[in-house]
């Protein structure tokens, strides 16, 4: 049987690793097909590639793109996608540069809230044209403003908190289209973590599904069996398929590389019929 991870993060977004480390340790975590997917880049997908052809693992090129659905954010995973495609790119392009403007924001934002110069601090962890919250949080950790990233955020940078900005990220149809137009597959991340009722929800998969999503997370990292089953159930009562990934950032974190309790039985795994 195969080991997959379909959902994870390198320096070319806001993760620890180098896409050649990343494929390193996937290796020795024995994980056999390893999806990289960064926030709204897929500039880290030739340098994974090249190393996983290396190491014999088989790469699914992947991407997660912010979304706006109804004032909240949502995070749809890309798998199997043609990274080159120019839609795709422009999209993410112009997703990047409204990262920069909200980074200006936040650090004037943060700068009401008592924390100087948040912009340069934040800019010193950044490793490519991706600048996230994860690199504030970063900051100010260092600064000794709070002592974890999770804090960072709970504190300052998650909405409602001082330094949040509201942002207008892709929509959903777009996103979509961005991704079934590179010739790839639509997944909803890590259903759990949305801070949204469980009848907007169902709103949210049945826009999902008819702007053509097939696919959602039912295995995450942490998550228990009352959940998993759970969102087993929702993948099959709206026909999606389902998908496991850990969502890696760091070795240091909770959210270990291939870490994953196995698909349950009666769900149709994302990556059937196709070849990864
Ligand atoms: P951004 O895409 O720049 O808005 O940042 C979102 C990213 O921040 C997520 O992908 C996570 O990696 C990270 N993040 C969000 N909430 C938390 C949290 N409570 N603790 C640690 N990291 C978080
Ligand atoms: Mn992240
Ligand atoms: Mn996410
Ligand atoms: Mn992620």
């Amino acid at each position: 049987m195969r080991v997959y991870d379909l959902h994870t993060h390198s320096t070319a977004s806001d993760g620890v690793l180098a896409p050649v480390a990343l494929i390193e340790r996937a290796r020795s975590r024995s994980v056999d097909t390893l999806a990289l997917t960064d926030h709204d880049t897929v500039g880290g997908i030739a340098e994974a590639r090249e190393a996983a052809a290396t190491e014999g693992i088989r790469l699914v090129a992947g991407v997660e793109i912010s979304v706006s659905w109804r004032g909240h954010l949502i995070h749809v995973v890309g798998l199997g996608i043609d990274e080159s495609d120019n839609d795709l790119t422009k999209g993410l392009e112009s997703l990047r540069h409204r990262r920069d403007d909200r980074a200006e924001q936040m650090a004037i934002r943060l700068e009401k809230a008592g924390i100087p110069s948040a912009l340069e601090g934040a800019r010193r962890y950044q490793t490519t044209d991706i600048l996230s919250r994860t690199h504030f949080a970063r900051y100010l950790v260092e600064i000794g403003r709070v002592d974890s990233v999770d804090k960072a955020f709970k504190r300052f940078l998650s909405a409602g908190s001082p330094g949040h900005v509201p942002m207008q990220w892709a929509t959903l149809a777009e996103a979509i289209d961005w991704i079934t137009g590179a010739g790839g597959v639509a997944v909803v991340a890590h259903p759990g973590r949305y801070k949204i009722d469980e009848i907007q929800f169902d709103g949210f998969l049945e826009d999902f599904v008819e702007s053509g999503g097939i696919g959602i997370e039912v295995v995450c990292s942490n998550l228990k069996p009352d959940q998993i089953k759970r969102f087993a159930g929702i993948a099959k009562k709206y026909g999606l398929r389902a998908s496991a990934g850990s969502d890696f950032h760091s070795p240091k974190s909770n959210r270990e590389l291939g870490r994953l309790a196995p698909l349950p039985e009666d769900v149709v795994p994302v990556w059937q019929d196709r070849d990864w």
